[in-house]
């Protein structure tokens, strides 16, 4: 297991698109093992490359009990959308809100080992490949809100207790911990 710490909304990462990969490599292959493994901890329904502070083209997605991974993906989005379906992210933690997206998805990309692949997803899982593809080009899931659902957003996001914690903190205390992290 290499479960990695998840960036928070603030973090200059999630706004900057990811690179394209390039290389089918042993890193790449650990790379989509720390995404899967740090998105079954967390637990989500999806993780993006850029969320545990790697600029690469990847996601990992586990919706209806399957599990999966995309890399360089390239979506085909159905017209009918669902406006009013709930949806999260990791990135925000504790907070989900009613988010417009295509009904049906269809992703086409590549594996870890660099073979084309295409899923078709509807609902939750096409909900999930749009919110994560967008995590490759810098967009999270309160830029696709209608504004009024956005100004709610944005104050709840506010007065999150995790709100500002995106860079790191460091903090002291003058008790004895017994040697433990606090
Ligand atoms: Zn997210």
């Amino acid at each position: 297991m290499a479960i990695q710490p998840i960036r928070l909304f603030g973090d200059p990462v999630l706004r900057t698109p990811a690179t394209p990969v390039a290389d089918f490599d042993k890193e790449l292959r650990k790379l989509v093992k720390d995404l899967t493994d740090t998105m079954m901890d967390a637990p989500g329904a999806g993780l993006a490359a850029p969320q545990i502070g790697v600029g690469l083209r990847v996601f990992t997605y586990y919706v209806d009990d399957q599990v999966g991974h995309l890399i360089n993906p390239d979506l085909d989005l159905s017209e009918e959308c669902d406006e009013e379906g709930e949806e999260g992210c990791l990135s925000f933690p504790g907070l989900s809100f009613p988010t417009p997206r295509a009904v049906r998805a269809v992703a086409k990309g590549f594996n870890m080992h660099g073979e084309p692949v295409t899923l078709e997803g509807t609902d939750l899982m096409a909900r999930c490949f749009q919110h994560e593809t967008d995590h490759l080009d810098g967009i999270l899931f309160i830029d696709r809100m209608d504004p009024k659902q956005r100004k709610l957003a944005m104050k709840a996001v506010r007065e999150a207790e995790w709100s500002g914690l995106a860079a790191p903190v460091i903090r002291m205390s003058p008790h004895a911990t017994g040697g433990k992290a606090l």
